[in-house]
C-alpha cells in the first residue's frame, strides 16, 4: 500500500525534448511512485551545460525523443511515497543526488555509485534523474528514496538547488583524500561548480583559495563568496599570477571546474611538488597536457564524476549551518513554459549569468 498522499493531479505539465534543440511543454501523466520511490513536487529546477548537451541531442544513453523530460538538479516537496519508504513523509522539502546507483554491482558495492555498472538499465534499478530518466523540468519528479535528502526550514530552494552542485564538488575533494585545512588551493572556472567548490573549500579551512577566470562579474561573486584572490585569465598570465602568489612553488591543490581546453595544463603548471589535482569537467575536445612534467613533480590527478559518495547529505549539513550559500548563484528564474529561453539564456553566456533556474 502506498503511504497517503496529498491531493495530487492526474496530469501535469511536463518539458519533453523531442529532438536535438526541439523542447516543448506538454501534458503527461503525474507518475505513481512503485516500492521505494517518492514523488516529489517540483519547487525548481536548475539548467547547466549537461542539460545544453543533452538538449543538442550529444549526451549518451538518454531515453527516446517524445518520451524524456531532462533535469537534473531539482528540489522540492514529496507529495507521495511508494511502498517501504519510511524515510521521507508528504511535506518534507527535499534536494536531490541525480544518480541513484542500481546497488548491486561491484562499484555500488564499494560506494562508487555515480560510476554504477548498470548506468542506464532502468530494470536493474539504476535512475540517473534528467539523464537516464525522467527529470526535473516538469511539475512533478519521481526518484529513489536513496538518492533524496530532506532539508531543514532555513534552507530555501534557491539554495537547495545548488546543493546538487556543491555535492559535486564535495566529491571530488571527498575523492582527493578529503583535508585540505592549511593548504592553499586553486580553482579554475568560476561556474557554479567552481562557486560552490570554493565556499566549500574556505570551509574546509583551506588556507587561501584562489580562483581563476575569465568573467569578472562572476570572479567578483568568486569574492564574496569567500575567494582570498581572483584572476582574470584574460588580463593576467594565470599560470605566472598564481606562482607570484605562492613563492614560486604553487599551490596545494588545483581544481580544474573549468573545461577550458588550456586548464589541465594550467594546473600541471601551478600545482607543487606532490600536489593534487582534482578534475570535475568536461572538455569539448581531447586535451593535451604535459604528463611527463606531472610524473616528475609526482603529482597525484584525481578525477570524479557526479556528486557520489553520499556528499550531498553532508552538503545539506553545511548548508543548514549556513555554510554554504547557493541562492548566490541564482541569476535567472524562468517558468516551466519558457524553458527554451532559460536554455538559450545559458548558452549565450552573457556577463551576467550564473545559474539559471526553471519554475514549474
Ligand atoms: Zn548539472
Ligand atoms: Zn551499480
Amino acid at each position: 500500500m502506498a503511504r497517503p498522499a496529498l491531493d495530487v493531479p492526474t496530469t501535469m505539465q511536463a518539458a519533453v525534448l523531442y529532438g536535438p534543440g526541439d523542447i516543448r511543454v506538454v501534458e503527461r501523466p503525474v507518475p505513481q511512485p512503485a516500492s521505494g520511490e517518492v514523488l516529489v513536487k517540483v519547487a525548481m529546477c536548475g539548467a547547466c551545460g549537461t542539460d545544453l548537451k543533452i538538449f543538442d541531442g550529444h549526451f549518451p544513453q538518454t531515453p527516446p525523443y517524445g518520451a524524456f523530460t531532462p533535469g537534473h538538479e531539482w528540489t522540492g516537496t514529496v507529495v507521495a511515497c511508494g511502498e517501504t519508504v519510511d524515510e521521507f513523509a508528504v511535506n518534507d522539502r527535499v534536494c536531490i543526488e541525480a544518480h541513484s546507483g542500481c546497488g548491486r554491482c561491484d562499484n555500488c558495492l564499494i560506494g562508487r555509485y555515480t560510476a554504477c555498472l548498470n548506468y542506464a538499465n532502468a530494470a536493474k534499478g539504476h535512475r540517473a534523474s534528467g539523464m537516464t530518466a525522467d527529470g526535473g523540468f516538469a511539475e512533478y519528479a519521481l526518484h529513489n528514496a536513496k538518492a533524496l535528502y530532506r532539508i531543514p526550514p532555513s534552507v530555501t530552494f534557491e539554495d537547495a538547488v545548488l546543493i546538487t552542485t556543491a555535492g559535486t564538488g564535495l566529491y571530488g575533494l571527498d575523492v582527493a583524500g578529503g583535508y585540505i585545512a592549511g593548504q592553499d588551493v586553486v580553482i579554475f572556472g568560476p561556474g557554479p561548480v567552481g562557486l560552490m567548490t570554493l565556499q566549500l573549500c574556505k570551509q574546509l579551512a583551506a588556507a587561501r583559495v584562489i580562483l581563476v577566470g575569465t568573467r569578472e562579474s562572476r570572479l567578483e561573486l568568486g569574492r564574496r563568496l569567500g575567494a582570498d584572490h581572483t584572476i582574470n585569465a584574460r588580463e593576467v598570465d594565470p599560470v605566472r599570477a598564481i606562482l607570484d602568489l605562492t613563492g614560486g612553488q604553487g599551490v596545494d591543490m588545483a581544481i580544474e571546474a573549468s573545461g577550458g581546453a588550456q586548464a589541465p595544463q594550467h594546473c600541471a603548471e601551478v600545482t607543487k611538488r606532490a600536489g593534487r589535482i582534482v578534475v570535475v569537467a568536461y572538455y569539448e575536445d581531447k586535451v593535451s597536457v604535459d604528463l611527463s612534467a606531472i610524473v616528475r613533480k609526482d603529482i597525484t590527478v584525481y578525477t570524479s564524476r557526479g556528486e557520489g559518495g553520499n556528499n550531498v547529505k553532508r552538503a545539506v549539513a553545511l548548508a543548514a549551518a549556513g555554510r554554504l550559500r547557493g541562492a548566490e548563484l541564482v541569476t535567472h528564474r524562468f517558468p516551466l513554459q519558457d524553458i527554451g529561453k532559460a536554455f538559450q539564456t545559458m548558452r549565450e553566456r552573457d556577463a551576467g549569468t550564473v545559474k539559471v533556474v526553471v519554475t514549474p
